[in-house]
């Protein structure tokens, strides 16, 4: 089996002609990894963000089993059905009040193309056709497609391979206020002054609140979200916030921009939307967005062949539920504790530049970068699965996962940080 994938099959961002190793899973249950050999993982990554219940979860499975009694999948051109509907429902209600109108998409990226999409349309129908750039800050991540790339780090981002096709936006310095602190001084004045010269080209700007993923694992100041909002307002640009890993809890809100009271007037949902289940994600937005597009019978220039799965939003209605129904506030910040215990540990370490915690996200950050292979090869020793990028080795679980088992994680972590 190794073999044939090795040979064939493109993993993400690695060669294919020389491949780091990629380990055979038969099987996973709550949070374990079981590989084909027979050996077990502890699981620190939530696959990504997104199996927030842990794997094989009775409750999923049953709501899976039940849809796919009725139907897979149909078309949603002409067509509708009740699990798209009962999922636009849970998702108006526990998002804020103004976002009232959602599109179905089929990946997180898919639903930043939109946002972007539904911002540029906004303007062109208001007879705004020049405002069609996008402002953001550095240290992003909003996915892989050209559109979300252009809004990602233009570092990590690669803008440099894509020159000349991917689009060129404009970007303020990575927000420097921690979480947890005031506005340090000057910290939103380079974002203003592009807001002051560009606004009349600017359509949206786009972040991740709070929580900066996989551009850095990065946490920043609600003020300083609260400030990016207001200079929103003040320029008349709109505002996009994509929630996809940051949603459903895992800061220790529901919605990380709960944090700065801030409401987008784009906001993008995914990843944990399912819980680690199918491909499925959101975008929301108010009524302002929707009646500018909707203006002189203007139409959203959007439509999936896979839009509204109803298998997917079968499967996140009762992932929404679950969780809602469980002390799912609790558990993150249970997890959030003993995170800062335990990685707070290695804070003194020799090679270590810092340590920090948010809600079920902790992150080790090193003076260099990580060899992945051979940490990786370390971990699945360990009986752990972590897998670092950069210098930072982070920890997501799910959020059902017992103490034990995340301090075996968190001492797993010590594995990647070299000698002392
Ligand atoms: C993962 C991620 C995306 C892209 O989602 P995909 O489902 O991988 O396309 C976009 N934005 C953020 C913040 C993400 O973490």
């Amino acid at each position: 089996m190794t073999g044939f994938d090795e040979a064939h099959i493109w993993h993400p961002y690695t060669s294919i002609t020389d491949p780091l190793p990629a380990y055979p899973v038969a099987a996973a249950k709550g949070v374990r990894i079981q590989l084909e050999d027979g050996r077990e993982l502890i699981d620190g990554m939530s696959s990504w963000w997104c199996a927030i219940h842990g794997y094989n979860h009775p409750v999923l499975n049953g709501a899976a089993r039940s849809q796919l009694e009725k139907m897979a999948h149909v078309m949603f051109g002409g067509l509708t059905h009740e699990p798209a509907v009962q999922l636009a429902e849970r998702l108006i209600k526990i998002t804020p009040a103004s976002l009232r109108y959602i599109f179905f998409s089929d990946s997180g990226s898919v639903s930043v193309e939109i946002a972007l999409k539904m911002a540029i349309q906004y303007w062109h129908n208001l007879g705004k056709p020049a405002k069609q750039r996008m402002l953001t800050v550095r240290g992003g991540y909003h996915g892989d497609t050209f559109g979300a790339m252009s809004v990602c780090d233009p570092l990590t981002g690669m803008h440099s391979l894509f020159r000349g096709v991917v689009q060129e936006q404009l970007f303020a310095p990575r927000p420097e206020t921690p979480f947890g602190e005031g506005l340090r001084d000057g910290d939103t004045d380079q974002l203003r002054a592009l807001l002051e010269r560009y606004h009349d080209e600017i359509a949206a700007i786009i972040l991740e609140p709070i929580v900066q993923g996989a551009g850095g694992m990065w946490f920043y100041s609600a003020d300083y979200l609260r400030a990016v909002a207001s200079l929103c307002s003040e320029y008349d640009v709109l505002l996009i916030l994509d929630e996809i890993a940051t949603g459903f809890g895992r800061t220790g809100k529901l919605f990380a921009a709960e944090y700065a009271g801030v409401e987008a007037d784009i906001l993008c949902l995914g990843k944990a939307l399912t819980g680690g289940y199918l491909s499925l994600a959101a975008t929301l937005c108010n009524d302002r967005v929707r009646d500018g597009i909707s203006a002189q019978g203007g139409v959203l220039m959007h439509g999936p062949t896979f839009m509204g799965n109803p298998l997917a939003c079968s499967i996140a209605s009762a992932n929404i539920d679950l969780l809602l129904e469980s002390d799912w506030q609790g558990r993150v910040s249970d997890i959030e504790t003993q995170l800062q215990a335990e990685l707070g540990n290695y804070r003194d370490r020799t090679g270590v530049s810092d340590v920090r915690v948010l809600g079920a996200i902790g992150v080790v950050e090193l003076d260099s970068d990580i060899d992945v292979a051979k940490a990786q090869k370390c971990f699945v020793e360990a009986g752990v699965w972590i897998r670092p990028f950069g210098n930072l080795v982070y920890l997501m679980p799910p959020y059902v996962i017992g103490e034990e088992d995340l301090s075996n994680l968190t001492a797993a972590v010590e594995l990647a940080l070299g000698p002392d």
